[in-house]
């Protein structure tokens, strides 16, 4: 045994395995030319972000373009920072926003693949394997510095404005014997493992990002830690091990890492993987005060994904936004394709923002609105309901008391070729529909300024004798301008606009009585319709309330 092996043995006595067991055990994935291995990586340590749907977005929609895979990976080697239900929180919420999962965590307590486990504590064994492999080839080795003495070198290095970090001649343990190795080891000194880089500062390293293109960067040459003291390993070479044998063929991630990159390429390198292509995306932007920065965990609601549920946003909506700001050529394909699935849609990473996409919720609510328009009274009522029954109990019970009422009264102006677009959000359904349901209707009969309450009283007098409902859209209509001149109002507005002096105002204003009388508002959907939901009683006795307020 030459003394690396020796250091090896001596640091990891258990692994008496080679990585040559994990190469054969997972195999190359036989998938067809240009398809893409895709995934994500969340740590267990918060609830799903916004940014880290985003990032499953991209990774999906890139495996499913290319008819690749797309799987999830848990990466909780931080077990400090983790928190209980983390796991949960995240595949569930990927899940619900129609993200699927073909591989990995599928559902919190379900993992599914060949390439497992797929949670990084499981995997202590395999990445300690490659370790030993490293310090068996003099690539690897001891660190037994404690954090104060690499914080005195540090000092050093700020006072003598030297480039902090553990490198060149500052790497203290690069050489350490196996004598002294083992003479600290049996004094019980806690120790992290080191790559021993073989980089120059001076060198360059290109990769060509499939987001940001061309990047170059400075080679790395810092003897970064690969295990920690106990034995876990750190981020860094995690992923060199679990992105090789899990064969990722693209690695999509935030754009913090794309300072990592030349430790990542040069920890494949040393390992003899090869590298896989590298996409950095760039965080979702928000304008504060006409400035544009990061979302905010801090300071943004919206940065949690819960805050889109809890406020009733259609999860189709939410994706159906965030491919907007994925892609730069959505739009377009979108309004050629107004009835395809956004995962028909052939996604290109170079249309992908360089500088971080914008986060609008104008936007959102504008794509919302079109998503929900598209929609039938019956899966509006499957999606009012299921988001009443978590977050509005009441409204809930409302909804669900005579559902074929409510399924009416949410088919109101939909199916037909130009539906209203008028909900971005189900917490806006019980304001908006409110004037259907006793329990919530209110009136206050206000008029508008230009009519007079005597005049709107007459109207609705009349209206009231002569009210069918089973009149259609247009008998409806005549019958207020068959009531018109009898009170000094035009029966069409161009009579009116050709003579305004002559009449108190026209038809039109007439039904804004009856809309007013009826619901409340001055502006709702189809008023026929609205009057033929509720029924003759009910439209009955509203007028009659009017009449008796006005
Ligand atoms: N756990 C890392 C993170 O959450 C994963 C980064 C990656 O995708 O490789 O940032």
């Amino acid at each position: 045994m030459n003394s690396n092996e020796k250091m090896a043995e001596l640091l990891l006595p258990e692994i008496d395995i080679t990585p040559d067991y994990y190469e054969k055990k997972y195999k190359p994935r036989s998938l067809p030319e240009g398809a893409r291995v895709t995934r994500i990586a969340p740590s267990p340590t918060g609830y799903l972000h916004l940014g880290t749907l985003f990032a499953a977005l991209v990774n999906r929609i890139t495996a499913t373009s290319t008819g690749g895979v797309f799987y999830t990976r848990i990466e909780d080697t931080d077990k400090k920072r983790e928190i209980e239900g983390g796991i949960a929180d995240i595949i569930d919420g990927l899940n619900r926003f129609g993200i699927t999962i073909d591989e990995g965590f599928t559902a919190a307590d379900k993992e599914e693949g060949n390439y497992g486990p797929y949670k990084q504590s499981l995997r202590a064994e395999i990445y300690q394997t490659y370790a030993k492999d490293l310090i068996k080839k003099g690539l690897a080795y001891p660190c037994f510095c404690t954090a104060e003495e690499l914080d005195s070198v540090r000092k050093i290095q700020e006072e003598k404005k030297i480039r902090t970090g553990y490198h060149g001649e500052w790497a203290m343990h690069r050489d350490i014997s196996f004598e002294d190795a083992k003479a600290l080891i049996d004094e019980g000194k806690p120790y992290v493992v080191r790559l021993k880089s073989p980089g120059n500062e001076e060198n360059k390293i290109v990769f060509d990002d499939c987001i940001k293109g061309k990047i170059e960067m400075p080679e790395n040459d810092e003897d970064f830690v690969i295990l920690k003291s106990d034995g876990i390993p750190t981020y860094h070479f995690a992923h060199a091990i679990d992105d090789h044998l899990m064969r990722t063929t693209h690695v999509l991630r935030g754009d913090e890492w794309i300072s990592s990159v030349p430790k990542h390429i040069q920890l494949f390198k040393l390992l003899g993987f090869k590298p896989p292509k590298y996409g950095h995306i760039s965080p979702i932007m928000k304008l504060d005060n006409g400035a544009k920065r990061k979302i905010s965990k801090r300071k943004d609601p919206e940065a949690a994904v819960h805050f889109f549920a809890e406020q009733g946003y259609d999860s189709e909506s939410v994706i159906e936004y965030l491919m907007t700001i994925a892609a730069s050529d959505f739009e377009d394909w979108r309004r050629a394709n107004p009835d395809k699935s956004y995962k028909d849609f052939k996604f290109n990473l170079k249309k992908m923002s360089v500088s971080g996409a914008l986060f609008d919720s104008d936007k959102l609510n504008d794509v919302s609105k079109t998503c929900i328009s598209r929609l039938s009274g019956g899966e509006v009522y499957e999606k009012l309901t299921a988001w009443a029954k978590e977050f509005d109990e009441d409204f809930y019970k409302i909804l669900t008391e005579k559902p074929d009422y409510t399924k009416a009264v949410l088919s109101i102006d939909r199916d037909v070729p130009k539906p209203r677009k008028d909900i971005a959000k189900w917490s806006e359904a019980k304001d908006y529909f409110s004037y259907f349901f006793e329990p919530l209707y209110n009136n206050d009969f206000v008029l508008p300024e230009n009519i007079d309450p005597a005049d709107a009283k007459a109207f609705l007098t009349k209206y009231k004798n002569v009210y069918n409902e089973s009149d259609d859209r247009q008998q409806w209509f005549d019958r207020i301008k068959a009531i018109a001149p009898e009170i000094g109002f035009a029966a069409e507005t161009k009579q009116y606009k050709a003579e305004p002096d002559k009449y108190k105002g026209h038809a039109g204003d007439l039904s804004t009585v009856l809309r007013i009388a009826v619901t409340g508002r001055r502006n709702t959907p189809d008023l026929c319709s609205i009057m033929q939901v509720l029924g003759h009683d009910r439209c009955i006795s509203r007028i009659e309330s009017a009449i008796n307020t006005l």
